[in-house]
């Protein structure tokens, strides 16, 4: 180690030698086969070019439960998970109180880009704890790296920039970008001229058509199946999705479900690293984007993975990203940045595709389990309304009811356990403060108590059987939130200035992507950092 950081700092003069730009990208809901599962008919210059040039991670997992999106976002950055930077869910509810909090509300702040009334513009990191790789960056720079955090959805934005970012910009239903006054005073010129560009109506007005013939889907079923979603106003959901005339019904945020969406955020990226000069920090140091790709996540949920718009969606992005790395090679100079590729979460299967294919697999009813909950509870403690909500697959207690009537909180968690062990689907329960003696394997386990913020999450927690989810039977669409692979298991992908060329087997957990970038760039580890770092990836 002493040798190494000596000859990093004799080759420039005394500076420390790092790249120019940092770019983080987050696929939602890109599952970790999905590199394999096109390959063929990848370009050279996306995935193929990650995989080709840089260095790729192949088994690296989430190593908690819930796996979704806020967490997901959270987690990499600041290297831990829900127990320690408290962002429990997209959604989570403060156990003392009752209330519900989606995870970047914040009622302080206001909306920049759209109405001062607008809730979509009333977010900031707030409710996160812990420091984020790119707060870190911020320190070791006095404050001068530039960071910039952008996505369409605010948490794929606003999560990952940190507390100290420069910017986080989120789109807004009505088409244009918007930003909170967490960061700002006011939107900065560049962003206010680039929605004046209407890009998501334009792209919208193209219409969806598959990107080849559409018989030449191979990795995909047949386009007219019963386990999509139709758009508002569509019979079935099948190509072309004529966007142009959905426009009247699903308004501009129709683009976020469409393969536009994934454009439209790299265009607001080249504006960014345009206008604000980025990846050129006259003190040496590097800026640092975070993107976050949100629409494959809206797709994936609507569609299924099994479907035709999934696999477009990943062939259209995988163009996308061959034109932004060209970009970035022209702008910034080819292996003088950095970028690393993963993902939030993956996703299941439809649970009535795998049935129908005889699978094992089902729809686990959250609501009828809560109320069967409730009424066993009513039955033997004499009080209505004990479980304020079954969510992340956690059972929320009513705690300040339990308080005021002084009830036997341990005998209501036992019942609660017994109630929900012998539910169809459910694997596993336990009460959390017995957890790490359950008879759960020891991964599962694992990944429970990381998941488990004893002020944000539910006092109990449920695991499904594999390929059950949260559902009514038959629902279309897919989702994710589980341990097992089709969730955890996410693609990491590594290229460019101080990343070698190659690959490991060896297990690697998303906590470990901060502590690998504190490495890089010879600085400090998130303050709540549980990761270690993949020394494999790193090239000095
Ligand atoms: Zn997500």
């Amino acid at each position: 180690m002493i040798s190494c950081s000596l000859h990093a700092q004799n080759k420039n003069d005394q500076q420390v030698d790092r790249p120019k730009l940092v770019v983080g990208i987050m696929v939602d809901q890109m599952r970790w086969d999905y590199l394999y599962r096109y390959y063929d008919r990848y370009t050279d210059g996306g995935f193929k070019r990650l995989l080709n040039e840089g260095f790729s991670c192949e088994n690296t997992y989430i190593n908690y439960v819930p796996t979704i999106t806020a967490i997901g976002h959270s987690s990499v950055y600041t290297g831990t998970t829900p127990a320690v930077h408290g962002i429990a869910g997209n959604d989570f509810i403060i156990q003392a109180t009752g209330r519900r909090m989606y995870c970047t509300e914040d009622e302080t702040v206001t909306p920049l880009g759209t109405s001062s009334e607008n809730t979509a513009g009333k977010m900031s990191p707030r409710n996160l704890l812990a420091s984020t790789i790119t707060d870190e960056l911020k320190l070791a720079s006095n404050f001068r790296s530039k960071v910039i955090g952008i996505a369409i959805k605010d948490r794929g934005a606003i999560l990952p920039a940190g507390h100290f970012a420069d910017a986080a910009y989120w789109f807004d239903n009505s088409g244009d970008w918007i930003s909170s006054s967490y960061y700002m005073k006011d939107l900065p010129q560049w962003v206010k001229n680039f929605n004046k560009q209407k890009l998501a109506e334009k792209y919208l007005k193209q219409d969806w058509n598959t990107l080849y013939p559409i018989e030449t889907y191979k990795q995909s079923i047949e386009d007219n199946n019963p386990y999509e979603g139709k758009f508002k106003g569509t019979q079935t959901p099948t190509f072309p999705i004529k966007t142009s005339q959905l426009l009247k019904d699903n308004g501009l945020g129709l683009v976020a479900t469409t393969p536009y969406g994934n454009t439209l955020t790299l265009d607001l990226a080249k504006a960014a690293i345009e206008h604000e000069n980025m990846g050129h920090n006259p003190t040496g140091f590097p800026d640092f984007l975070a993107l976050s790709i949100s629409s494959p996540d809206k797709i994936g949920h609507q569609f299924a993975i099994n479907s035709i718009e999934v696999e477009d969606n990943y062939l259209r992005l995988d163009k996308d990203l061959e034109t932004f790395f060209n970009y970035l090679d022209q702008t910034i100079g080819k292996g003088q940045y950095t970028v690393f590729l993963t993902a939030d979460h993956g996703a299941a299967h439809n649970p009535q595709f795998y049935m129908d294919n005889q699978g094992n697999g089902g729809y686990f009813n959250s609501g009828t389990a809560k109320d069967g909950l409730n009424d066993l509870l009513k039955a033997k403690f004499n009080q209505e309304k004990l479980v304020i909500s079954l969510s992340n697959y956690q059972v929320h207690l009513n705690n300040k009811l339990i308080l005021e009537k002084n009830l036997d909180e341990s005998a209501i968690r036992a019942q609660a356990v017994k109630y929900l062990r012998n539910l169809d689907g459910v694997a596993f329960v336990t009460d959390m403060d017995k957890a790490s003696e359950a008879a759960i394997p020891n991964r599962i386990k694992e990944r429970i108590i990381n998941g488990y913020n004893y002020k944000r999450s539910g006092a109990i927690q449920i695991i499904l059987e594999p390929q059950w989810y949260s559902g009514s039977p038959k629902a279309k669409g897919t989702t994710h939130g589980n341990w097992n692979p089709y969730d955890a298991h996410i693609p990491l992908v590594w290229m460019g200035w101080g990343v070698k060329h190659g690959a490991t087997n060896r297990v690697t957990n998303m906590t470990d992507i901060a502590a690998t970038l504190a490495g890089l760039l010879h600085i400090q580890e998130p303050n709540g950092s549980i990761g270690s770092p993949i020394t494999e990836v790193i090239n000095h």
